[in-house]
């Protein structure tokens, strides 16, 4: 068994609040918060960080990303949403396997992302992953 937990996640060892999934990714809610609507985009195939990517994989992974943020946006009609990718210790990352951060803004939300953040209940997440699935149908 894996031990990455990401690839559990993949491989649906460990259960996720799934979003979407394709042939390449697999889009769910992050277990913590920032902002309501926080998904998760992993990449199937283990790779550290987007440096391993070859283009067609990095296409697939933003095509998703871009799919999900847009229903997003949809569903929560924020007035931003930050797209990022941490990399490396330094930078804060405590998952080495390659997931996109789509995190609503709001305003009135500072720049800084607070990190860890207080969790939702588990129900909230499937409420939160119900309104953004209505609008990737
Ligand atoms: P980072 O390495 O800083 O990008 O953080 C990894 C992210 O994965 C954090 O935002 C965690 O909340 C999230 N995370 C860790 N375990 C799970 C899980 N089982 N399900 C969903 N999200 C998770
Ligand atoms: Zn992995």
């Amino acid at each position: 068994m894996s031990e990455c937990i990401f690839c559990r996640i993949v491989a649906k060892q460990i259960p996720a609040t799934v979003v979407h999934e394709d042939e390449d990714t697999l889009a769910f809610m992050d277990i913590g918060q920032v902002n309501p609507g926080h998904v998760l985009i992993a990449v199937k195939k283990h790779a550290d960080n987007i440096f391993a990517l070859d283009e067609a994989q990095a296409s697939a992974v933003f095509r998703s990303a871009t799919r999900v943020a847009r229903a997003i946006r949809a569903a929560f009609e924020p007035q931003g949403l930050s797209v990022y990718q941490a990399n490396g210790k330094a930078a804060g990352q405590t998952v080495f396997h390659l997931h996109i951060h789509l995190v609503p803004r709001y305003e009135g939300d500072g720049m800084a992302l607070s990190w860890p953040v207080k969790n939702p209940p588990r129900e909230k997440l499937a409420e939160y992953a119900e309104k953004i699935k209505a609008r990737l149908a």
